[in-house]
This record gives C-alpha cells, sequence and structure tokens, in this order.
C-alpha cells in the first residue's frame, strides 16, 4: 500500500478474512436507490419565523383570513364619491350639479353621510361614505366654485372595489403545504400575520475525505489537489434551502472520520453528506467508522457519472456518500441528495424540470448505465437544440460549469445518431432556449 502505517486502508478483499468483490454489491436503477434514500427523510418539524424570512419555505399550517381585504368599501379611482340615482338624467348638454360638502383622503373615514345632490372629493383607497355608491373621476368632470358638473350616469358601485372582495373573512387562503413565494408573502402581510410557521431548514454536515484533498485557502503542494466538492456540494445545499454545515477534510483514515461523523452529530445535522472513499478501497473506511455506531449500506448506482455510493444512518442521522470526482458528486447529489432535502422542507415536487431537446452530437457507449451527459441548450429555426459541453469525464468539472442541463440517455441506447431527440433534465435555465 501507499498509505505507511494506515492499516485500515487494505483493500477490502483483504479485511476479515473473505473475499469481498465490487460485484457483491447491488448495482440499483437510479429509480430505486432514489426511492430508498427517500424513504428515510420526512419534512421537519416547524418553526415560527418572521415571513420575510418564510420565502421559499414550505407553510406547516392553514392560513384563515381573519378579516375582510379589503376591509372597507373604498374608491377605486381618484374623483367624487356620490349616489348613483343622483346622475341618472346627466348629459352633456344637461349636466347634474352636485355640492361638494367633504374632502377625503385615504387612510381616513368620513363620519358624514353624502345626502341628496351632494358630493365628496375622494382620493384612492379611502373608505366611501355611507351613501355614496359610485365615483365619478377626477377627469371627467368639471368644478365651478363649490360644485361639481357630471356629464353622464353612473351606474351604481361604478368604480367602487367592495369590501372583501379580494379575500373573505373566515376563507382559507393559504393552505398547508404550500411553497411561500412573494405573492404568497405578500398576502401573509395583507392578512396582518407577522410570521409563518414552517418546516424548518435541515442542517446539512459536508465534508470531504482524502488524503489528497486541501482546501482552497491551503497552500498548493505537490500530490494534492484542491477540495472543490465540499463548496459545490455546500453551494448545492443552499440553492436548494438547507443549512450547511461545513467540516472540511478528513484525511482517509476511520479516526479522522469518525472524528468529523460525530462532529456532524454534535452540531444536530439532520443529514450527513461525505465526498469521496466510496469506491472500493476506501469504501471500507467509511463503513467501518459506520459499523461502529449505525448501519451503512453501499450501493451502485446504474447511471454515469457517479455510480459508487455509501447511504446508511448513525445515531439516526442519514448519511449519504457521494462519490469523489468532482462531476459524479454533484450530479449524484442533483438525483439523490436534492430530493431528501426538499422533502425534509416539506416540498412535495422534488423532480427537476426537465424538457425534450435534439442532442446534436452522436454518443457511443456499452455500459447499460443511464448517462447524465452535460449539455448546453440553444433554440434554433424553431428548436431546442443540445450540444455536449465537452469531454464528459466525471473529473472534467468544466462539463457542468458550461451546461445548463443533464441530457439523459435511457440505459437501454448503446449508440446515437446526430440529432436525437432526448430529454434533459434542467440544472438552470439558460436565458434562451
Ligand atoms: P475517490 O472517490 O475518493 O476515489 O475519489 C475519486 C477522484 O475524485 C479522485 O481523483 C480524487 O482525487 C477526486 N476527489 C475526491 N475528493 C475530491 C474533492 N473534494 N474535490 C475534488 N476532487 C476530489
Ligand atoms: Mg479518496
Amino acid at each position: 500500500m501507499i498509505h505507511p502505517g494506515r492499516e485500515d486502508l487494505r483493500p477490502i478483499s483483504h479485511c476479515g478474512g473473505s473475499q469481498v468483490t465490487y460485484d457483491e454489491y447491488p448495482m440499483l436503477p437510479v429509480e430505486e436507490a432514489r426511492a430508498r434514500i427517500l424513504a428515510r427523510f420526512q419534512p421537519l418539524e416547524p418553526e415560527v419565523i418572521p415571513i420575510l424570512e418564510a420565502l421559499d419555505r414550505v407553510l406547516a399550517e392553514d392560513v384563515y383570513a381573519e378579516m375582510d381585504i379589503p376591509p372597507l368599501t373604498n374608491t377605486a379611482m381618484d374623483g367624487y364619491a356620490l349616489r348613483a340615482e343622483d346622475t341618472a338624467r346627466a348629459s352633456a348638454e344637461h349636466p347634474v350639479r352636485l355640492k361638494i360638502v367633504a374632502d377625503l383622503a385615504a387612510g381616513y373615514v368620513l363620519e358624514r353621510p353624502v345626502q341628496a345632490g351632494e358630493a365628496v372629493r375622494i382620493m384612492t383607497g379611502a373608505p366611501m361614505p355611507a351613501g355614496a355608491d359610485a365615483v365619478a373621476p377626477f377627469e371627467q368632470v368639471e368644478i365651478e366654485g363649490d360644485e361639481v358638473l357630471i356629464f353622464k350616469p353612473y351606474p351604481q358601485w361604478k368604480n367602487v372595489r367592495h369590501a372583501g372582495e379580494d379575500v373573505q373573512k373566515g376563507q382559507l387562503v393559504l393552505s398547508r403545504g404550500t411553497v411561500l413565494r412573494p405573492q404568497e408573502i405578500g398576502m401573509l402581510a395583507a392578512l396582518g400575520r407577522p410570521t409563518a410557521r414552517v418546516h424548518r431548514r435541515p442542517r446539512v454536515a459536508v465534508l470531504s475525505t482524502g488524503d489528497e484533498v486541501i482546501d482552497v485557502t491551503d497552500p498548493w503542494q505537490p500530490g494534492k489537489i484542491r477540495d472543490a466538492n465540499s463548496y459545490s456540494v455546500s453551494a448545492l445545499i443552499l440553492k436548494y434551502g438547507g443549512i450547511p454545515l461545513r467540516l472540511g477534510i478528513a484525511p482517509d483514515t476511520i479516526d479522522a472520520l469518525t472524528a468529523k461523523i460525530r462532529e456532524a452529530l454534535d452540531l444536530g445535522a439532520d443529514f450527513i453528506l461525505t465526498s469521496g472513499g466510496v469506491s472500493m478501497g476506501d469504501f471500507d473506511v467509511v463503513k467501518k467508522v459506520l459499523a461502529a455506531e449505525g448501519e451503512m449500506h453501499f450501493w451502485r448506482a446504474r447511471m454515469k457519472p457517479g455510480k459508487p455510493m455509501a447511504f446508511g444512518e448513525i445515531q439516526g442521522v442519514p448519511l449519504l456518500g457521494l462519490p469523489g470526482n468532482p462531476v459524479s458528486s454533484m450530479i449524484s447529489f442533483e438525483l439523490f441528495a436534492r430530493p431528501a432535502i426538499l422533502t425534509m422542507l416539506g416540498k412535495k415536487k422534488l423532480e427537476k424540470p426537465v424538457v425534450d431537446a435534439i442532442l446534436v452530437d452522436p454518443i457511443k457507449r456499452k455500459d447499460n448505465r443511464r448517462h447524465y451527459l452535460r449539455v448546453w441548450l440553444e433554440e434554433k429555426d424553431g428548436q431546442r437544440l443540445a450540444h455536449l459541453t465537452g469531454d464528459q469525464g466525471s473529473g472534467i468539472l468544466l462539463s457542468m460549469v458550461r451546461a445548463h442541463g443533464l441530457a439523459m440517455i435511457p440505459e437501454s441506447l448503446n449508440s446515437t445518431p446526430p440529432h436525437f431527440p432526448v430529454k434533459v433534465m434542467i440544472l438552470d435555465w439558460p436565458e434562451v432556449a
């Protein structure tokens, strides 16, 4: 071995006497691996937080209106509140003259009722005075002294907004399970609710493994590579609504990994994500660490990039071991960790959007796995075209940097001709496509 003094790093086939081969671990279809993982997750308990912090969170309560919106019948226009019946005989030649008896701004209530032959100068949003049942807008009237001239009949309730026309007292306005968008946040404010009861955000521990892995802030040394994964994974956690708990890098030893996982548990992690060390040689480290305190499964998913995957739990906290290659870890996150995080947030829609596209480049392969090819999209002559983003190796992070989505090539296809129709899972919508 190239790791002097690291007894724990002997290949798995030398551990415990029996010969263990890679093939003993089942190769699961992506959907089955996903279903087995998601079976371990449920929405987290609710918390009550200020509504602006609740953007993109999921309501854990039904919200009923405690009063009408708008609360009072009010004018939709700046103009003159009047009695509609007073205008019945008005015409351009014979305008009706009404006496202006008051001036009413929005935010105030006029106690004095409007009598026959009277009008009140009124601003948009001001409550209609008693007796008035229509509004003549400024631009349709003329003023002479203390009188307003009305040139046409106004039907009852013309330019008037009724109390409760948006929301009625007692109405169920937002139901449990609603994802709060800006319009829902505005509605909560309109309903007089400064806080909302929402599922709390999952705390997701992130750690990278590997003797060769160093942090972006460490000076570079020969033989080492910079830790891309804990950053891309932390960013994905943030993007989908979780709270990353960054635990740094564990060298490939049982002690180091154990210490990091204990740290994650002490921090109250709801989910632990590791990267690297899930291929055959390293997997034993993860398994040994977790066997001591929890339960560990190891699978392979019938996909590329990404294939080896460790999943299990430790003291009741699920742990997903992502592959070490930077593209594999990101794609495995999108397929398996993302829906788990969304489930904890209380979300029901777990799929990324999928669109039809024409894959311009031909492909050839022979491994019967589902391929997730990184593509960029463009709209051309009414067609959505997908182009490979270059070298598709699982260590080629630039293939993700250039990608709008993942073209999914079914397991059954070993080659596709140029301009082949495919489904593309959108990672981020491009500006045009
Ligand atoms: P492993 O799954 O640990 O065998 O790692 C597979 C490949 O991914 C190796 O070339 C590693 O050096 C690389 N790798 C592992 N962890 C990281 C990381 N955090 N950032 C970038 N590359 C990594
Ligand atoms: Mg490794």
